[in-house]
């Protein structure tokens, strides 16, 4: 009887598939699940195209099944793994199928870009909790994915540092006491910068992140704060409420702010290390202690505040635009940009060129008020081709 007991009260394995286990956030969660060996297990690990680091991944992990997205490789994953009780699926069919698993709590969706949409989908159809890195997913059909969710009384959890502090600030508050969401951004690598001095940076300038380190794409969203822009769009989904700020924070110590009705304003705060957010999301509500470095007042010996220069970075003047725009204008700046900085990181085109790609798609790229999954599915798909034949580079 005592056993028993005891058994019942034990918190059980949460099982996470990680949805793009080989990127920034992939590796920083197997770092996570491994310090928690009995709350957190890694049951699916997906990769695009790095099968080296995956099949590695999986001979420490072992988990359950691997994805690997570039289906040329899978018969070099399938050989490596052969004498582990690994399954090994390949493509987009792979990620739709791992996320509806059985043996699956938990989908972190770390993959980067509009590839995180329909895996997401599929994977809150299918009643997974969703721990949600991959902002563009709600940014593309945040009315969609959120109705879905309910719908389905399916939780998503946000990893990104920004929603999580939000998220953790609303831990206990009213709806209705809340008045703004302040997200602070670092400024990026450029802060300060003229548009002269921006007419000639490099990407690898533009990769140098002050604060963090993170993969390609969202580095170079942190230097045009089209990143900003795109959390603008993921809070106002997250948490029903487009009365958002921006404050430029240039220490990323304040992770962001909720103002509240009475003038009180929370915070959270931290080193700036993803590890704690993506923990925070995969033991909610729980807090566990961790061996990270504790924060260290003297390492961070002020806090400053500056407005954003809309004039030069216009990241945030988009996202207000597609906001306001609504149906399918959002889609539309996402996968604009994702060609941009695409089109950028492959020299075809100059930083200050991302701005006029994002314009050009935001004026041509015909409007949809009230799109289906499908349309936002058509609608990135012609944005790209559109922008691709223009620039005619790739
Ligand atoms: P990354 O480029 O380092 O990793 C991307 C992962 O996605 C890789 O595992 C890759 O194999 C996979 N992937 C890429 N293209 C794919 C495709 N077409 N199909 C399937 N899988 C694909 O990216 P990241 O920095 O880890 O960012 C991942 C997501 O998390 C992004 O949406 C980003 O905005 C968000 N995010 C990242 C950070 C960070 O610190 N890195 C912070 C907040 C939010
Ligand atoms: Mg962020």
């Amino acid at each position: 009887m005592s056993m028993n007991l005891r058994k019942q009260e034990k918190r059980p394995v949460k099982s996470i598939a990680i949805l793009g286990s080989t990127g920034s956030i992939g590796r920083q969660s197997l770092e996570v699940i491994k310090s928690f060996p009995n709350l957190l297990k890694a049951t699916v690990l997906t990769a695009h195209s790095n099968d080296e680091l995956l099949i590695q991944q999986a001979k420490e992990f072992l988990p359950n099944a691997v994805v690997i997205g570039e289906s040329e490789k899978w018969q070099r994953v399938k050989e490596e793994l052969a004498e582990y009780p690994i399954e090994v699926l390949s493509g987009q069919q792979g990620l739709l199928e791992v996320v509806r698993r059985e043996d699956v709590d938990c989908v972190l969706v770390a993959l980067v870009g509009a590839a995180g949409l329909l895996p997401t989908y599929a994977a809150i159809e299918a009643r997974k909790q969703i721990a949600l890195a991959n902002k563009e997913t709600l940014v593309i059909a945040g009315a969609l994915i959120m109705n879905k969710a309910k719908e389905k009384a399916v939780s998503i959890l946000p990893v990104d540092s920004e929603h999580s502090a939000i998220f953790q600030c609303l831990v206990g508050e009213a709806r209705a006491s809340v008045q703004k969401i302040y997200l602070t951004a670092s400024g990026g690598p450029f802060r300060g910068f003229t548009i002269q001095q921006l007419e000639d940076v490099s990407p690898s300038q533009a990769l140098k992140h002050p604060n963090w380190q993170m993969g390609r794409k969202i580095s170079i969203d942190s230097a045009t704060l089209v990143n900003k822009g795109l959390e603008i769009i993921e809070a106002r989904w997250l948490f029903d409420t487009e009365a958002i700020d921006v404050v430029i924070h240039p220490q990323s110590v304040i992770h962001s702010l909720v103002c509240f009705v009475d003038g009180s304003l929370k915070a959270q705060l931290g080193t700036p290390d993803m590890r704690i957010p993506i923990q925070y999301a995969l033991t909610y509500p729980n807090r566990c202690s961790n061996s990270l470095k504790p924060f260290s007042f003297q390492d961070f010996p002020s806090f400053t505040f500056e407005a954003v220069n809309h004039d030069v970075f216009k990241g945030v003047v988009y996202a207000r635009h597609a906001l306001e725009r609504g149906g399918n204008v959002p889609c539309i700046l996402n996968a604009a940009n994702e060609i941009a900085v695409e089109l950028f990181l492959q020299m075809k085109i100059k930083f200050l060129e991302i701005y006029h790609v994002i314009e050009k798609a935001l004026v041509k790229i015909p409007f949809i008020a009230n799109p289906s999954l499908a349309e936002l599915l058509e609608t990135d798909i012609f944005t790209r081709e559109f922008l691709l034949q223009h620039y005619q580079k790739i």
